[in-house]
């Protein structure tokens, strides 16, 4: 059955087509943190932040259903579902960022996001991380560091390293020096961008490093980019697009945890629970400069349909009070996994914030050298045991943990539990 299907997608949709796991898992249908495959096996979902509120949860299917049943259609008629949901939304940012753009990707959110900043500041150049991924244009793919594409970095993009206060190289130096020497390179690329003719347009900057494998960075590393890109004329573009709406369990988005207020902010992947949906926060003379040059229309970003998704997401967030519970079961979990890490001198230690984490895997207890193999073997025996999770980071050897906000206390075993067994039959043997 699976050989069959895995034979007709390549068929139909190619053979490049990502898929997870060696024998990839063919689901038919999920509810809460919950997923179920062609053989009714379940897994608990412990990977997907799309799903943010849950697998097919009540309210986000019935709020899309009665206003498919009534009506959709494209942005240019007046709507009141989409200023609601407007409203809703910046309501949840501080009041300097009180404007929004509704798109359908992420990918296309930071393209119109580096168009706005580029017009602004009537430059090119773009600032990223050395290990970053923030969607597929091809204004994006010029500028993508994570991810294998054929487009060579644009002439216009320099990218700088992101610190991590747990890496080997940096277990000599102070905090304090190894945010220095971070902001050096910072200077220095910036220094490279104004030489190169293209002037700064903005740094585009994850707020949780998720690509980058969630380092540990120092305190004021974030403000202090932003600062540097400021005083040279750029903008700070924050992706939010998986720190955001919630997972960093503290703060609703994620960039507040770096203390720093973006010029642009841009969201996707939770915002509809899985509807497209996505979009740009900014301030309002920011937009008015934009708009008022360009004639920019989106025929789906914003729909009647996705408003109401959208803003039945925020509303069932807040009823529900999943941020305060991803902050205190992100809290445990990381507790306890780090308790259970600590046995291992090969794994460790436990990065990352609210439902978003993991723990390096390296090849000896001198934890200097990643081991990817490892990481691959201890996802698929994690899979073995009934949990879904995955790998992050430059050499893949950073497990990722990033349930949906659904999880509740009692999954919280069952994704230790998991984890336990698959350690002593990988990392162990
Ligand atoms: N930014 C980040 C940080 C992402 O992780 C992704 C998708 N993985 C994107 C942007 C692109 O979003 P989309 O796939 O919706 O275009």
């Amino acid at each position: 059955m699976t050989t069959t299907l895995l034979e007709r997608r390549f068929s139909t949709l190619g053979r490049h087509s990502p898929l997870f796991y060696d024998e990839p898992i063919h689901l038919v249908s999920g509810e809460g943190v919950w997923l179920t495959d062609a053989d009714g096996r379940r897994y608990l979902d412990a990977y997907n932040n799309v799903p943010h509120v849950g697998h097919a949860h009540p309210r986000i299917v019935e709020a899309l259903r009665a206003q498919a049943a009534t009506l959709n259609i494209h942005t240019r008629y007046l709507d009141d579902r989409v200023v609601e949901y407007a409203e809703a939304l910046l309501a949840t940012f501080e009041p300097e960022l009180d404007r929004v753009l509704l798109t359908n990707s992420g990918s296309e959110a930071n393209d119109l996001a580096l168009r706005i900043a580029r017009q602004h500041t009537v430059a090119r150049g773009v600032l990223v991380t050395d290990f970053s991924y923030h969607g597929n244009t091809t204004l994006l793919a010029e500028l993508t560091t994570g991810l294998a594409t054929r487009e060579p970095l644009g002439e216009h993009v320099r990218t700088f390293a992101v610190p991590d206060l747990d890496a080997p190289e940096n277990a000599e130096m102070s905090e304090q020096a190894i945010l220095a020497a971070a902001l050096e390179r910072v200077d220095r690329a910036l220094g490279e961008l104004v030489a190169s003719g293209h002037g700064v347009a903005a740094v585009l900057v994850e707020s949780l490093f998720s690509t980058e494998g969630l380092p540990r960075v120092p305190d004021g590393f974030v403000a202090g980019v932003a600062e540097r890109v400021r005083a040279a004329g750029g903008l700070v573009l924050a992706d939010e697009v998986q720190a955001g709406l919630g997972r960093t369990g503290n703060w609703f988005w994620g960039y507040q945890r770096h203390g720093v207020l973006p010029d642009l902010v841009t969201l996707g992947k939770p915002l509809g629970n899985g509807h497209p949906l996505a979009g740009v926060v900014t301030t309002a003379s920011l937009l008015e400069e934009f708009g008022s040059r360009n004639e920019y229309f989106n025929t789906f970003g914003g729909n009647p349909v996705s408003a109401a998704v959208g803003h039945e997401v925020l509303r069932v967030i807040d009823e529900e009070g999943l941020v305060a519970r991803c902050a205190r079961l992100g809290s445990q979990a990381r507790e306890e996994l780090g308790a259970l890490v600590r046995n291992h001198e090969r794994l460790g230690p436990v990065h990352g914030e609210g439902l978003f984490f993991g723990f390096p895997v390296f090849t000896d207890g001198t934890r200097t050298r990643p081991d990817p193999g490892t990481t691959k073997r201890l996802v698929e025996a994690v899979k073995s045991h009934g949990v879904l999770l995955s790998k992050i980071g430059p050499a893949a050897s950073v497990l990722k943990i990033r349930p949906p906000l659904a999880l509740e206390d009692e999954h919280l075993p069952v994704l230790l539990g998991a984890l336990t067994d698959a350690i002593a039959e990988t990392v162990d043997q």
